[in-house]
């Protein structure tokens, strides 16, 4: 039996992984990352051990440091969890000659079904279907070219060791193959050390429908029913359900067929996810792929059937025989998960970065939450954007999703941009509950993309300077120090003649693009008259406690949470967080004389990253919308385009370099 377990990975699916080992008595041993020094699954394990950098290469993807580390301190298994090395080949054969028990499948069987080109060779070999396409050894981009024109528009390219709907380019006309092909390959390179590509047949508007399956070393193979995972944004999972909603039974019957004659083929041996899409126009079932792992979304599948896949995963690397069959395992009740993520639904779902400064969990009945932060963790640029996941469970569907929508509602979460209130608007839908979902959902219920609810940034900015002011006023008041208040400070900057406290005074602050923003403020009996551009707002009835400000403006009661972190003022609601860096005079006159520089034409990354390439050289002449910069950033690869026409006049990074978010990475005279 396993005593000591290693678990390779971070975040939530670490802290998932340690539960269950405390309650089978197992040790847990965490490894952590500089940036994880005080993370949640650093606290939670028993042992806890430094593995190095923050980049995940030099950490949680290290695996000769990994395996050195289980071998130092004895653990007998390995836990990957998912992503990193959870389907890494060479890491689950160092495991085995290290006699370390790695806590999955066998690794000829991780090696299979890591590539997408040879699991769909497998599939068709079982009499899977898979989406038409090609899945040749021959990478040539001519041959490529040539079967795109076979299979037709649109047709998608996909990075064979692809995963998290990385890798995955649509092409709708043939003309931009070329230019979608280079950019799929250098992405997978990028990403999955393998430039290999298949095409796929693009079928407009599918189901994402998947199949749990648990096998054992002993032959033993059930399914745990199906979970829909059809609601997704950039090919990534965003709500997930088990059972599907609208599936007649002969297609459910037939997605277990499949994904059991597909295990059984490659007599599979831990808990694996065999994913389809299904053609709603035609029903049609299609293999897409199987990972050979646990699934973020797993909790679903165990709220219905009552198992812990953890335990079973843990129990069959151990050698346990499954100790019931396929007509034992029944489900009962409706589960849906929605994933919490540290990113800006109404831009792009662009990740964001930041410290929680208030952070609190729902809870209540059917209520589970699967989290790796706590207050004060930091989301940093180093791993995915997820922070929790929030699963609720009822006797049926629409208990589920009321459940969901009020946890959802009782999650504080402040400091970092998140995706809480684009999942309650997508989940109070009635296309939610009326129809078959479909992978368009999102595009199709928000057309324009979705717009966060519109909190006046002009109210905001009002109690972001009320918080300034008293958090100064305090500061003072409790060091009896020297440092000037902004009442004192500021009297250069009063711009009426009085010298009394409650003469106008002026503050500067510059927002994260570089903009300063010049508010002017008046105390009058307990009151402040805040100016911002054409504005004039009342603020009264102040109350300031360390996180957070609550005032009427204008009548209008109003509550954010605050925090400053060195000269940096952060003002969030529950899912929008704004941070402003406070200027004096003379650094807002010298910011703003390089601000002006280059106006339009500079290209800016968008958040923290590194480049992978730059398309162009003092001098080339560019057009608008020509890519300049390849950038990859939160494990996205991302082209950037030249705004305005015209001189290339300045590169500052090359390949390789890090930079930070908001950072000019090219200057362009515009013609
Ligand atoms: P990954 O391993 O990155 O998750 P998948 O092959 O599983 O990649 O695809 C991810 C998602 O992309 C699917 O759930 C589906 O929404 C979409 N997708 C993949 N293949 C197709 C296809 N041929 N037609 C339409 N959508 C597809």
């Amino acid at each position: 039996m396993i005593k000591r377990l290693l678990i390779a990975n971070r975040g939530e699916i670490a802290v998932r992984v340690i539960n269950t080992c405390k309650k089978m008595g197992i040790t847990t041993i965490a490894v952590y990352s500089d940036a994880d020094r005080n993370a949640k699954h650093t606290q939670l394990a028993h042992e806890a051990y430094s593995i190095g950098a923050s980049e995940a290469s030099a950490s949680y993807l290290d695996n000769n440091k990994i395996i050195n580390l289980a071998k130092k301190v004895s653990a007998d298994a390995i836990h990957p969890g998912y992503g990193f090395l959870s389907e890494n080949t060479d890491f689950v054969r160092q495991c085995e000659d290290n006699d370390i028990i790695f806590i999955g499948p066998r690794k000829d069987v991780v090696h299979q079904m890591g590539s997408k080109i040879e699991s769909k060779h497998i599939a068709l070999a079982c009499d899977v279907p898979t989406v038409p396409g090609y899945f040749g050894e021959d990478q040539h981009p001519n041959t490529l070219k040539r079967e795109a024109k076979k299979i037709g528009t649109p047709l998608l390219i996909k990075a064979s060791a692809g995963g998290g709907g990385r890798g995955i380019r649509i092409v709708r006309d043939l003309s931009t193959f070329s230019e979608a092909l280079e950019l799929a390959t250098k992405e997978a390179l990028t990403a999955f050390g393998d430039a290999s590509v298949l095409l796929e047949r693009y079928i407009e508007e599918p189901r994402h429908l998947e199949v749990q399956v648990l096998g054992d070393l002993h032959g033993n193979i059930v399914h745990l029913f199906e979970r829909e995972c059809s609601i997704q944004r950039n090919h990534q999972k965003v709500i997930e359900e088990a059972p599907a909603n609208f599936l007649d039974d002969g297609t459910r019957q037939q997605l277990f067929h499949y994904a059991l004659r597909l295990a059984n083929h490659i007599q599979y041996s831990s808990t694996g996810t065999v994913e389809f899409i299904v053609d709603n126009n035609t029903g049609d079932v299609f293999f897409l792929e199987m990972n050979t792992r646990l699934q973020v979304e797993h909790p679903v599948t165990e709220n219905i059937t009552g198992l812990d896949l953890v335990e079973w995963q843990i129990r069959i690397a151990s050698g346990t025989t499954l100790p019931f069959s396929q007509k034992d395992i029944t489900t009962s009740g409706w589960s849906i998960e929605a994933r919490v993520a540290a990113e800006n639904p109404a831009e792009s779902y662009r990740p964001e970065i930041g410290h929680l400064t208030f952070y609190r969990e729902p809870s209540g009945t059917g209520i589970r939450i699967d989290s790796g932060v706590q207050q004060h963790s930091e989301i940093s640029p180093f791993y995915d954007s997820m922070i929790a996941k929030v699963i609720a469970t009822g006797d049926n569907r629409a208990i589920a999703t009321q459940r969901l929508i009020c946890a959802l509602d009782d999650f504080l979460l402040a400091g970092v941009s998140n995706n809480i209130q684009f999942l309650k608007d997508l989940l109070s839908l009635p296309a939610f509950s009326e129809a078959a979902l479909t992978t368009s959902y999102l595009t199709q219920q928000f057309p324009q993309g979705w717009q966060a609810p519109n909190h006046s940034r002009i109210d905001m900015l009002a109690l972001l300077t009320v918080a300034y002011l008293k958090q100064q006023l305090n500061n003072e008041s409790i060091k009896h120090s020297t440092q000037p208040s902004p009442w004192h400070s500021l009297e250069a900057w009063r711009i009426t003649g009085n010298t009394n406290i409650h003469s106008q005074s002026q503050l500067i602050f510059q927002d994260v693009t570089g903009e300063q923003i010049t508010v002017s403020y008046q105390l009058r009996n307990n009151s402040y008259l805040i100016s911002i551009v054409e504005s004039t707002l009342r603020v009264t009835n102040v109350t300031h406690t360390d996180d957070t400000i609550r005032a009427e403006v204008d009548g209008k009661l109003l509550c954010f949470r605050t925090s400053f972190r060195q000269n940096k003022i952060t003002i969030a609601t529950n899912t929008t967080a704004h941070t402003y860096l406070h200027l004096s005079q003379r650094e807002a006159l010298a910011s703003n004389s390089t601000t002006q520089l280059s106006g339009e034409g500079r290209v800016k990354a968008a958040m923290p990253g590194s480049i992978e390439g730059v398309k162009v050289a003092v001098g080339d002449k560019v057009k608008k919308g020509d890519i300049v910069v390849i950038m990859e950033a939160m494990k996205m690869v991302q082209s950037l385009a030249s705004s305005v026409d015209g001189t290339i006049s300045k590169v500052h990074y090359q390949p390789g370099d890090t930079v930070e978010a908001h950072a000019v990475l090219v200057e362009i005279e515009e013609i």
